[in-house]
């Protein structure tokens, strides 16, 4: 079923002409945002200049009067066919980071997924910390290395201490996992969109070096973004009640606007050997983002409760959402159990965390009423860093 009806039109990036362009995603093509400003088919809604910018920054800095303006010319020039030079093909489409990222924030917002990582990490103390339930946790990550869907991603390389051993060892990581999130893009006061966010984790690295400040280069070598930014906009029918917070929040964090929201989410994974074969990807976990206690309005709340200045372009992710049943949880450290009890693939393969050659593809929808509005797909692909070296390409398509 198509993710992009027109109810949904995400904004996105592509190539085009040795060019960049804005456009937005309807069925199967791409309405071509730049084109159709030169055609000055947005007079009066939105300055031309601001659609023909290679990022979507310009746009979100303009704030939510222009976003509806915008969406509200789109839906009435795309409920008719327009000139054929308007649209690209999808399928064939190149794509590019949507928005230049300015600072990057990882939240931790799921409550099953930080208490099972409690449990991993601190098995003989209480799963989660005495702060966690009063704010969303949170750190800044490395927002020059956010790459596009399809983006290969290098196993990263790092210091790590087996329990065994006296001292700590340098290589490639031998536990390699996945996270799979959801990402809130801000614009001019107020949340612009979302996208899907796999915030790659090497948690060997992690295990050694996250004490006493957190995470660092376990998390910082790649975090891949889905292409296309879905709306806050076309999200609102979407919107539930959230979780049941207890303790009450502090007052900051008490804002009327905490809608929690109904999206889907699945892992696929499709190892060397399955591809070689033709078996296609298998799904290993499904979950929802209203597993998050936290509310993306409350994790921005928390943000900028200091006087930190937020702009426009900032992207913030959720944090690994794992429901409470094992099959719904978003990582493979959570799914295996630090690699106790390894998955099991078809053509007997098992996994504890990911194999080079090993592709990951998150996806997320939302469906109510027989309307469907996805967010196309957040794939990458594990290579070793000796491929790399030898030249092959950075991009699977
Ligand atoms: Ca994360």
């Amino acid at each position: 079923m198509n993710d992009f009806p027109i109810e949904n039109l995400p904004y996105g990036a592509f190539e085009r002409d040795g060019d960049v362009h804005l456009g937005v995603a309807i069925g199967e093509r791409i309405f071509d945002l730049h084109a159709a400003a030169r055609a000055r088919l947005f007079d009066g809604v939105c300055d031309p200049g601001v659609l023909q910018a290679s990022v979507l920054n310009p746009l979100l800095e303009k704030g939510r009067e222009v976003w509806h303006g915008l969406r509200s010319r789109l839906q009435a020039l795309l409920s008719d066919e327009q000139e054929a030079g308007l649209y690209v093909d999808g399928g064939d489409a190149s794509m590019r980071l949507p928005v230049a990222i300015g600072d990057y924030v990882d939240f931790y917002s799921s409550e099953n997924h930080a208490a099972n990582l409690g449990r991993i990490f601190r098995p003989n103390s209480e799963p989660l910390l005495p702060n966690w339930k009063w704010m969303p946790i949170g750190y800044h990550g490395r927002s020059g290395t956010i790459v596009i869907d399809g983006t290969r991603v290098v196993r990263p390389n790092g210091q790590r201490k087996p329990s065994e051993a006296s001292t700590p060892v340098f290589g490639p990581s031998t536990m390699l996992d996945i996270e799979l999130e959801i990402g809130f893009i801000t614009g001019a006061q107020s949340i612009f969109g979302l996208v899907l966010v796999n915030d790659w984790s090497a948690r060997d690295i992690q295990a050694w070096e996250y004490q006493p400040l957190g995470p660092f280069l376990s998390k910082s070598f790649a975090t891949t973004i889905s292409p296309w930014v879905v709306t806050m906009e076309a999200l609102q029918p979407f919107r539930i009640a959230p979780s049941q917070q207890a303790p009450s929040p502090l007052d900051y964090l008490r804002i009327p606007d905490d809608a929690s929201y109904d999206i889907k989410l699945s892992v696929e994974l499709q190892s060397a050997r399955m591809r070689e074969r033709g078996v296609a990807p298998v799904t290993i976990s499904r979950t929802n983002a209203r597993e998050l206690y936290w509310t993306f309005e409350q994790q921005l709340a928390h943000a900028r409760s200091n006087g930190a200045t937020i702009r426009p372009g900032d992207l913030f992710a959720s944090g690994t959402i794992s429901g409470s049943d094992p099959s719904s949880y978003g990582s493979l450290i959570e799914l295996t159990w630090r690699g106790t009890k390894p998955l099991a693939l078809p053509g007997g393969e098992r996994r504890e965390f990911l194999e080079d050659g090993d592709e990951v593809t998150l996806r997320g929808w939302c469906e109510r009423d027989g309307l469907r509005l996805g967010f196309g797909s957040c794939r990458g692909r594990i290579v070793p860093r000796d491929q790399v070296a030898a030249g092959t390409s950075s991009h699977d398509r």
